[in-house]
């Protein structure tokens, strides 16, 4: 039987993520994970609350599954008797051997393993891992430590950050969260490639024309743009959440589904692209728009924005992988804010088998492969098809996959499989140092650019389809965005 104790301390667990993401995604490991014997979890913060005002913030958020739904309040109320709260500063040792006392108590003198989930604004992560290291690491079991973007705003202050959380961590304590990661459809993508016969003889540049990366929110900044205005979506977005997808998307077979393996794989890939040039973006901001007699705000509206920032809210860019697999295959990658539909996809477009029988010029007999990972999961294969009758003429239909109509389960929130993951010690989907690195480098330079230069981003209005400046770049590469539409 195993007698080793998990605490995971929430540090930062008066805000926002915590109460919406972490506490919830622990609840849902509590009663879909039933090994841990003994496991405590702690909120830690500078707001005072008692253990029974943290229990009451928390079961607000708390919800079991649908098919999880029996005993349901017991199950919220047992979850809640293994939540406590210390309130005290990121930067004393004092408060942190506090923390490690009244965590002690709860462990029991069994062996302790330790997370601490660092749920804090950037600027007090390294005081925050320093009194964790020093004053509660574990003395007899593991201690590790997941941190939240962002890593950085360029190649030098991720470089300076990463320096700073090795002083008092090592490499394999650190764990760096991309909750787009931990999403079913992002697992699924190696699955899908390598695993399905009719899909990996095909993905290079033989028969793949172009890789498009798609993310859109139909929202603004309401409200958080301070935070925001600091980083730009570029950073935001496309830097981590959509070049990850890429690597994974891209990397050569990993020599086994180990974390190191698939890191190192994911590592060449990133290495083997071109840094972005300024001439491959496109940025853009959007602009009070008023429709259907709802007056809808322009970025710069927001209160917490800083009058006449140029903070990008959109953005597209095309990259290059110069390796023998994707040589010459543009890797197009869209973000925004304020745009008309909420989707994150990519697609595939195998080459051109051929062209004739369809309706209009632009349709052309290619296949479309699109995954798409929020909202309503789903895979999607386009196929040129006969239309049914006398004549011949073709049209493009879908195989589909839809996760809601073939899978009764609800969906695990990405946060719950990154947390597991980081309790069992799997690596695998958290960002290595040297990923980082290789991720930084290729946005660096552009953004140092296009904050030199201060360049005016193309504004587009609230709710429209972004910027026409992003369709001119697509057709530099011979390249139509998907219509979303599936
Ligand atoms: P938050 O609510 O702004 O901050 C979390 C807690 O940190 C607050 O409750 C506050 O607790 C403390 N805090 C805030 N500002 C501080 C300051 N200037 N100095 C010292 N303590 C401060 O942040 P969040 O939305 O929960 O996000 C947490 C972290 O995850 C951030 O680093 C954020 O960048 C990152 N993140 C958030 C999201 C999201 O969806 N919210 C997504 C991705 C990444 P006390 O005052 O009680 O100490």
């Amino acid at each position: 039987k195993d007698e080793s104790t998990v605490s995971i301390t929430v540090v930062g667990a008066s805000g926002d993520l915590a109460k919406k993401k972490i506490f919830p995604a622990l609840f849902a490991l509590y009663y879909e994970v039933i090994w841990w014997q003994h496991f405590t979890i702690f909120g830690y913060a500078r707001s005072k609350m008692t253990d029974a005002e943290l229990r009451n913030m928390v079961s607000k958020t708390l919800a079991c599954r649908i098919d999880k739904r029996e005993n349901c309040g017991e199950k919220i109320d047992q979850f809640l008797k293994r939540c406590f709260y210390h309130s005290g500063q990121y930067d004393s040792q004092e408060n942190f051997a506090e923390l490690d006392k009244k965590l002690k108590e709860q462990e029991g003198g069994r062996v302790s393993n330790r997370l601490f989930y660092l749920s804090i604004p950037p600027n007090i992560f390294i005081d925050a891992v320093k009194c964790t290291s020093s004053s509660a690491s574990s003395g007899i079991g593991w201690t590790r430590v997941i941190v939240e973007k962002p890593f950085g705003r360029d190649s030098d202050s991720s470089a300076a950050l990463t320096k700073a959380l090795k002083q008092y961590l090592e490499e394999d304590q650190i764990f760096r969260i991309d909750h787009y990661l931990g999403k079913e459809l992002v697992e699924n993508l190696s699955v899908l490639r390598f695993s399905n016969l009719i899909f990996e003889p095909l993905w290079s540049r033989q028969y793949i024309r172009n890789v498009q990366l798609i993310f859109s929110e139909d929202f603004g900044t309401e409200g958080r743009g301070g935070y925001f205005d600091n980083y730009g979506i570029l950073r935001d977005i496309m830097q981590n959440h959509l070049l990850q997808i890429l690597a994974l998307f891209a990397m050569e077979t990993p020599v086994s589904l180990d974390a190191e393996d698939i890191r190192n794989e994911k590592v060449k890939v990133l290495r083997s692209m071109r840094p972005l040039q300024l001439e491959d973006v496109v940025v853009g901001q959007y602009k009070s728009h008023t429709k259907g007699g709802v007056a809808y705000p322009a970025y710069i509206d927001d209160n917490t924005v800083p009058k006449g920032s140029l903070t990008p809210t959109f953005a597209a860019a095309a990259l290059f992988i110069d390796n023998a697999r994707w040589d010459g295959v543009p890797f197009l990658m869209k973000a925004g804010k304020a745009l008309h539909k909420k989707r994150v996809q990519f697609r595939h477009v195998p080459g051109n088998l051929y062209n004739q029988n369809f309706e209009t010029d632009l349709d052309q007999a290619t296949n479309e492969l699109i995954i798409r990972v929020q909202p309503d999961e789903a895979i999607d294969l386009k196929i040129n098809n006969k239309v049914p009758g006398l004549g011949m003429r073709l049209d493009h239909s879908n195989l589909n996959l839809h996760y809601a109509a073939r899978y009764s389960k609800e969906i695990p929130d990405a946060y719950e499989r990154l947390l597991l993951d980081a309790i069992e010690g799997e690596r695998r989907l958290f960002i290595r140092s040297d990923e980082l690195d290789a991720a930084w480098a290729l946005f660096t330079p552009v953004l140092k650019e296009l904050e030199e230069k201060n360049i005016i981003p193309e504004y587009y209005p609230y709710g429209s389809r972004g910027p026409v400046g992003a369709h001119y770049l697509a057709a530099r590469y011979n390249v139509r965005w998907g219509d979303l539409g599936i």
